[in-house]
């Protein structure tokens, strides 16, 4: 069976911690360890962070677009975050560790390179002027599964 969840919300700093509060009550039924949530909340936080500062550019606003889905079968957790915001010019060098466009914000670059460390795949697509979408997904052992 698959459990799925679709949220959408102001591209507002306050709402990272929603976004990372939402996320973790989601995936409860994977039966979490607390390194595992900790990592899915950094995750969802950093990309949402992403969509928040660059997509956004911040004070233009706009809307963030957090899915997930449990598959209870193969215990694989699937995550999308989106926006519609500015886009990514050059994906390959956005992607690499310590690339920033905005040092002046004290960025460290390293939003990408966590994600990627933290889950079994990452998939960015983006496109200048249309939006961003990061998708991630991440395996757990069926032995941590609750059975309802
Ligand atoms: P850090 O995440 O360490 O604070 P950072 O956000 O600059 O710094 P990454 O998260 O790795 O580093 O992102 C690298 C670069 O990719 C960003 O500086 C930005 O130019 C671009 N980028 C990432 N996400 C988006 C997005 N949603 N929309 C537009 N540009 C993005
Ligand atoms: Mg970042």
């Amino acid at each position: 069976m698959k459990n799925e969840m679709n949220l959408q919300f102001s591209a507002l700093s306050e709402n990272e911690s929603f976004a990372r509060v939402a996320i973790a009550a989601f995936m409860m039924t994977l039966d979490p360890s607390l390194d595992e949530l900790t990592e899915i909340k950094t995750v969802v936080s950093e990309a949402v962070t992403n969509s928040i500062i660059h997509g956004y550019e911040m004070e233009k606003g706009g809307i963030v677009y957090l899915s997930a889905s449990i598959d209870s079968e193969t215990g694989k957790l699937e995550i999308e975050v989106r926006d519609e915001g500015c886009g990514i010019m050059d994906l390959e060098e956005a992607r690499q560790p310590l690339f920033t466009s905005k040092p002046e914000l004290e960025r460290s670059g390293m939003g990408f390179t966590i994600i990627e460390n933290f889950m079994d795949e990452m998939v960015v697509e983006s496109h200048p002027g249309i939006g961003t979408s990061i998708r991630v997904t991440k395996f757990f052992s069926k032995n941590n599964m609750m059975v309802h």
